[in-house]
């Protein structure tokens, strides 16, 4: 079985995705993004927010990149957006994802105005990938630890 694909025989036309519990993702986290990975641990995309500019940016970080102010509070975000841009990788680049090919890597524009890059899950076919669609993100554990990965939206789920 093609563990990118899943189980193709499922009848309830859901989106298969595909199994990442036994994959060791190499993640250590900067000491600016621990809020962010325990909040994917528990479930919630928590994202920095500027206390003077009262909105989120990304990547976490010490200092507001707008404004320079070091205020920042972390809120959770529903996880959804769009594609901005994305890249379907055939050829295993890294070790932890060789068996998994082809997969796709999204940057993602959140609802809240941030961009975000991260494994988009299309399976059966990645190339149902486009520019535009609507993702949500969801916390698919691994054999090291849970990680953020955007889904699309269902139909007729608009912004
Ligand atoms: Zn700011």
């Amino acid at each position: 079985m093609n563990p990118i694909a899943g189980d193709a025989t499922r009848s309830d036309q859901a989106p298969v995705s595909a199994t990442l519990a036994d994959v060791e993702f190499p993640i250590s986290p900067a000491p600016d993004a621990v809020e962010f990975w325990d909040g994917v641990e528990r479930g919630e995309l928590m994202l920095p927010w500027c206390g003077a500019c009262e909105a989120p940016f990304w990547y976490p970080r010490t200092a507001c990149p707008r404004c320079g102010d070091r205020t920042t509070d972390w809120v959770p975000s529903p996880g959804r957006g769009t594609v901005h841009a994305f890249c379907i990788t055939h050829q295993p680049l890294v070790a932890h994802l060789r068996d998994r090919v082809p997969y796709v890597t999204a940057l993602v524009d959140l609802d809240e105005d941030v961009r975000m890059m991260g494994l988009l899950d299309v399976a059966p076919d990645p190339s149902a990938v486009h520019v535009g669609m609507g993702v949500v993100v969801e916390f698919v554990p691994t054999a090291t630890r849970k990680i953020p990965r955007f889904r699309p939206r269902p139909e007729g789920d608009r912004p």
